[in-house]
């Protein structure tokens, strides 16, 4: 399959930095990644930087990113961020259904197709996360997790461009953990994603869509997962906190561009 996908390198902080950390980060990175032909560079940062972020990035190709939001517009939803109030502050794409969302904050698949739904029609670029637990893997039922995520998001999808949406495979046992899943694995859960969006919505489709890799990526192992045909690019925690390790991530994934 002919790849023209442009890869992504996304920095997810997290529950991380004030504002002034988010400031002295962007700070940092504009400059080093102006130049970063053909790959999108996309920062995921709390809510209480977003401002920061998106204003910083405002005349940059950086992609100012949220970590979550909710899909109704607006209401008695205390606590909640919607799309329009995303887009009023220029952020242009939301991380949807990261696991520790799912784990720790019980989100559903339902919950999570909703959210995509929401954020295509508004122009945000989901970046939705799915992946299986250790205990999943071991015990063979890693496909049947990972292609239940997939299913749920894709089977209630209208008519969408493929380069509106991307999928990050993140094993929950790398992420944070040091235990990165190996290129072999990275590529095989993939591909075994783009074949079921082929399944689901067609050849063209399935190749346009990216699938990047995240859990315990780093400067040191990003070539090779980038390296495999159907990984096109990463989703980043710790090793996204520092500037000067964003940056070598973004170098890296250039390599990978067209
Ligand atoms: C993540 O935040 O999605 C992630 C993969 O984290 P880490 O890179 O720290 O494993």
């Amino acid at each position: 399959m002919a790849t023209t996908r442009r890869p992504m390198m996304a920095a997810n902080w997290k529950m991380n930095k004030t504002v002034v950390e988010a400031e002295q980060y962007m700070a940092a990175l504009l400059p080093r990644v102006a130049g970063a032909e053909g790959v999108d560079v996309a920062v995921y940062a709390p809510f209480t930087s977003l401002p920061a972020v998106a204003r910083m990035a405002e005349d940059s190709e950086v992609i100012p990113g949220a970590q979550n939001f909710y899909h109704e517009d607006s209401g008695a939803f205390t606590g909640e961020i919607s799309a329009p109030m995303l887009l009023d502050l220029g952020i242009g794409s939301v991380v949807v259904g990261h696991s520790e969302r799912r784990e720790i904050f019980e989100e559903s698949d339902d919950l999570v197709a909703r959210k995509t739904g929401r954020a295509l029609e508004a122009g945000l670029i989901p970046v939705v996360c799915v992946g299986e637990t250790k205990e999943e893997r071991d015990s063979g039922k890693m496909w049947g997790k990972v292609s239940g995520q997939v299913r749920a998001v894709v089977e209630g999808l209208g008519d969408v461009s493929a380069e509106s949406l991307v999928f990050a495979y993140e094993p929950i046992w790398a992420i944070g953990t040091g235990d990165t899943a190996t290129p072999d694995d990275a590529q095989d859960a993939s591909d075994k994603i783009r074949n079921l969006l082929k399944e689901l919505k067609g050849e063209d489709f399935a190749s346009g869509v990216r699938i990047l890799y995240g859990g315990s990526v780093k400067p040191e192992n990003v070539g090779e997962i980038m390296s495999k045909p159907d990984v096109d690019g990463g989703l980043v925690g710790g090793a996204s906190l520092k500037a000067d390790s964003f940056i070598a991530l973004v170098e890296e994934a250039q390599n990978h561009a067209s």
